[in-house]
């Protein structure tokens, strides 16, 4: 099956690459929310963010950090959004895992915090052990 992201790991899709190490690979979105934002992804590849084995986790991980705070300081950047679409119904396009670093910037004028829910307080409760069942 042919992956985008993979192309370019392979070198044969073009990007704008970051940081290119052992396990893992960041460049810039070709289509960015804000100059800068950039995506980090295992070189191999994984469909989504749960099928990443613990070996490619960290080093992931570690490099979502460590590119998060080099776009916040290089463009002066007020903050950041780090985030991972997982699945259709999350907005998840390309199949294979990556993490977005979205440089933010005061007067941007995004809003993420949209369509907010409330819970009452046995809701609240009943979800939390829900979650914890699987844990
Ligand atoms: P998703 O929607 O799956 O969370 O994110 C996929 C991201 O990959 C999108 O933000 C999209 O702009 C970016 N993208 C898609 N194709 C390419 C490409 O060929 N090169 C680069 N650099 N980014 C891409
Ligand atoms: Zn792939």
């Amino acid at each position: 099956m042919s992956c985008i992201f993979c192309d370019i790991v392979a070198g044969s899709e073009k990007a704008e690459i970051l940081v290119d190490d052992e396990k893992v690979l960041a460049f810039l979105d070709i289509r960015p929310f804000n100059y800068g934002h950039s995506l980090v992804i295992p070189k191999n590849h994984y469909e989504n963010f749960s099928e990443v084995t613990e070996e490619d986790l960290f080093p992931m991980i570690k490099s979502v950090q460590e590119i998060s705070k080099a776009i916040k300081s290089s463009l002066n950047a007020d903050g950041f959004n780090v985030l991972s679409n997982n699945g259709a119904a999350a907005g998840q396009t390309i199949y294979h895992c990556h993490f977005h670093i979205i440089p933010r910037f005061t007067s941007d004028g995004f809003k993420f915090k949209m369509n907010l829910k409330e819970y009452s307080e046995d809701e609240m409760k009943e979800v939390a052990v829900k979650i914890k069942k699987y844990l």
